[in-house]
């Protein structure tokens, strides 16, 4: 029987996600390291050292989340902690393009349906379908733990102000993504609430990634200290909660 804490992090070969593995291992857990590309799993957990391990998991696959969970419940018989990190951006948007540019092209008026359905399949339907393969093992943990990671570009409230000078940027793509991946992130903290598992959102900031072009201003130590922090709280710790590392609470 495994005695470290074995946590899952979606999205873990580059960014945030890697970063993540990273302080997990170094708090002593065991860490799994999803990557939808193994060769790169394999390549992040050899960086990370003897307690991370790769393993193949694309989230909008459901044949991969499946072997995944029975993997995992294979060599570990339970999960502690899933840190639901993967995402994508969007899958249009030209190398030469601004962000502002790529907004006006995806407003609801001229979005592509493809391009949001793209998006939103990795980062709602995913985390949703990561979710459900995962919750058995979860509850075979004594106080099983979800992040899911999240943005302050999806709070609604920030976005209904007319003061937020990001407000431009708020379309149904990215943005409205991260909306609905925090009301599922409610729904999900509701259903568990009485299990104690606990489910909490977390926003990392404006970290330099491959998310953005690594045109971010926070550095990956940063953006991922909130998720580590939040999967990490103990059995007295909120659920359903919004968060970020140095502002505190986010508005949903
Ligand atoms: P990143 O460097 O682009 O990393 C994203 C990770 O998600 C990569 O490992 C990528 O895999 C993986 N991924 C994408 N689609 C996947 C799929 N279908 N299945 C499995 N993995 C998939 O971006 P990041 O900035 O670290 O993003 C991490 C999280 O932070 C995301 O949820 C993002 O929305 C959030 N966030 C980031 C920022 C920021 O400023 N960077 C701000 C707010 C929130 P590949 O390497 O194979 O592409």
């Amino acid at each position: 029987m495994q005695d470290k804490r074995v946590a899952l992090v979606t999205g873990a070969n580059q960014g945030i996600g890697l970063q993540i593995a990273k302080d997990l291992v170094s708090h002593g857990l065991t860490v799994l390291v999803g990557s939808r590309n193994f060769a790169r799993g394999v390549a992040a957990a050899g960086e990370i050292g003897a307690d991370a391990h790769p393993l193949q998991l694309d989230v909008t696959d459901p044949a991969s989340i499946a072997a995944a969970a029975e993997h995992i419940g294979k060599e570990f018989g339970r999960l502690d902690i899933l840190i639901q990190n993967a995402a994508i951006s969007n899958t249009r948007k030209r190398p030469d393009q601004s962000v502002e540019d790529y907004a006006a092209t995806t407003r609801p008026s001229n979005v592509s349906l493809d391009e949001m359905r793209a998006v939103w399949e990795t980062n709602v339907f995913g985390v949703l379908a990561v979710y459900q393969a995962m919750l058995p093992l979860l509850r075979k943990a004594p106080g099983g733990r979800i992040v899911n990671v999240s943005s302050g570009a999806g709070s609604l409230t920030r976005n209904a102000d007319p003061a937020n000078p990001h407000r431009p940027i708020f379309g149904p793509v990215y943005p409205a993504s991260k909306t609905a991946l925090n009301a599922i992130t409610l729904a999900m903290a509701i259903e568990l609430e009485a299990e104690g598992i606990k489910v909490n959102a977390v926003s990392p900031g404006f970290t330099r990634t491959n998310l953005n072009g690594y045109a971010g201003t926070e550095t990956v130590a940063e953006g991922a200290r909130e998720a580590v922090r939040v999967a990490l709280l103990g059995e007295d710790s909120p659920t359903g909660t919004f968060t970020h590392a140095t502002l505190g609470t986010i508005p949903w």
